[in-house]
């Protein structure tokens, strides 16, 4: 039993989409050549928006309405479209095997479909507790979030704890996303993570400090520098209680934890070269694998940055699986035109009414600016290396100055002073 395409795109979410667009616009596929599959049973869909409009109290954002490719305010892939387009989308099914010699995947049920070329586009799955030695992560009220039968699971938890508490493992920006949206659900949060501030991978202290002040304000209670040890669970299995390494029990009636992301690359193991420094399936700057017939795409990728002097790197960030998926298909359909991909890395993050974008590379020395207020907050910084601008960070700016600070740090404007420079704050970037 089998299928054959030209084209398949493995992974059905966010690269995935804009791979599909990408495709439809430029043509160059036949009706019925090309398809995804994804163990998802719905088409592909903005991913962060699960921690954002979907777990509003009121009007939460729920599908047709965040399919791919809204994100980009570009158009609404929904089922009907990939039909009119002749793509096949092959929805809950996993793929359990692939042997790129042969060009064959074969799906859970056994069936092979084999591809002339193939896009990886399987993103990321969400690290387990359970991989840090702490068992019993299976139950109905402690939640993770990377799909959408996730925010399902967490809807449900949060819709049962209303008025209660809840213990949000984990700091990074799953964890900061979900804490605000279980305080407006009205539900009270304490943040566990072992870092000594929030978004340690990201946030200079002093950044930090400004969002767990406002945080705190709202009610949330972070215990910083300790970990997660074991539950408590009542006869049914459901938690009360977790322990925490310093000793401290918090009762809790949900528990949301976002400990990080591991690449699904694991198929594909010892078939093509995975990037040492970070996991993910190593292509060039044409998204190309050490394979010529197969691509990756999106937060399974480690791809060269032009702008990090060609380094190779693994991002998780949206924009990346978005631009990284449609220059792929560009390389495939149109090789000699396309050139190796130039990215500037970029993330942003929103939470309670505030919203912030980051560009580049948070290394080198920092230099902060702006107002760090509660009423309308307008600042961030610099990161310089070398004399160089190499990463900017922006609280509250208006579009104009996020194009600002991402200009400055593609073109690595020139810093001569740096007292200077955080004196000029966001005038720097804009007049450069
Ligand atoms: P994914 O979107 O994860 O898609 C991978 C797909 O592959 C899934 O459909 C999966 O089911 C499928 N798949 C995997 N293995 C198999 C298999 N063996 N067989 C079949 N199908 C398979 N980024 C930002 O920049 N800003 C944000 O604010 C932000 N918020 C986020 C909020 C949440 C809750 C999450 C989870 C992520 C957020 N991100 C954010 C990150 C962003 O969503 C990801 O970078 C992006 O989704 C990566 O796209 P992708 O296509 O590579 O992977």
């Amino acid at each position: 039993m089998g299928r054959a395409f030209v084209y398949v795109i493995l992974g059905g979410g966010v690269s995935a989409g804009y791979a599909a667009l990408e495709f439809a616009r430029r043509g160059g596929y036949s009706r019925g050549e090309l398809c995804i599959i994804s163990e998802e049973a719905v088409a592909p869909y903005e991913r962060p928006a699960l921690s954002k409009g979907y777990l509003l109290p009121e009007g939460a954002a729920r599908l047709p309405g965040f399919h791919t490719c809204v994100g980009a305010n570009d158009e609404l892939l929904t089922p009907k479209w990939y039909k009119e387009q002749g793509i096949e989308l092959i929805l809950g099914t996993k793929i359990i095997s692939a042997d790129v010699r042969r060009k064959a995947l074969v799906t859970a049920v056994g069936e092979t479909i084999s591809y002339k070329t193939l896009i990886i586009a399987t993103g990321a799955r969400a690290l387990k507790l359970e991989e840090f030695g702490i068992q019993g992560s299976d139950a109905e009220n402690i939640c993770y979030l990377r799909n959408i039968h996730d925010a399902d699971k967490l809807v449900n938890a949060m819709k049962s704890c209303s008025g209660g508490n809840a213990v949000v493992i984990g700091g990074g920006y799953i964890g900061m996303e979900c804490a605000a949206a279980l305080v407006t659900n009205k539900i009270r949060v304490t943040m566990v993570f072992p870092e000594k501030h929030c978004m340690a991978r990201l946030f200079t202290p002093r950044i930090a400090e400004y969002y767990e002040n406002y945080y705190t304000l709202k009610g949330v209670t972070f215990v910083k520098g300790t970990v997660l040890t074991s539950f408590e669970k009542d006869a049914t299995g459901k938690v009360t209680a977790v322990i925490l390494k310093d000793g401290k029990r918090l009762r809790a009636d949900m528990v949301v934890v976002g400990i990080g992301i591991r690449a699904n690359t694991s198929l594909f193991e010892g078939q093509l070269v995975v990037s040492m420094v970070n996991d993910g399936i190593k292509v060039n700057g044409q998204m190309q694998t050490s394979e010529s017939s197969v691509y990756a795409v999106g937060d399974v990728a480690a791809f060269p940055i032009k702008l990090f002097d060609g380094d190779v790197r693994r991002l998780e960030h949206v924009d990346s699986a978005r631009r990284t998926a449609r220059h792929a298909v560009s390389a495939i359909l149109e090789p000699a035109k396309t050139r190796d991909i130039n990215y500037l890395p970029f993330f942003y993050s929103r939470v309670f009414t505030l919203s912030w974008q980051f560009y580049g590379d948070n290394v080198g020395e920092v230099v902060h600016f702006g107002e760090f207020t509660n009423s309308s907050p307008r600042f961030g910084a610099y990161w310089v290396n070398k004399g160089r601008i190499t990463g900017a960070f922006l609280e509250g700016g208006s579009r104009e100055e996020y194009e600002a600070i991402s200009v400055a740090v593609g073109r690595k404007a020139k810093v001569t002073d740096m007292a200077e420079l955080g004196k000029q704050g966001l005038a720097f970037a804009i007049q450069e």
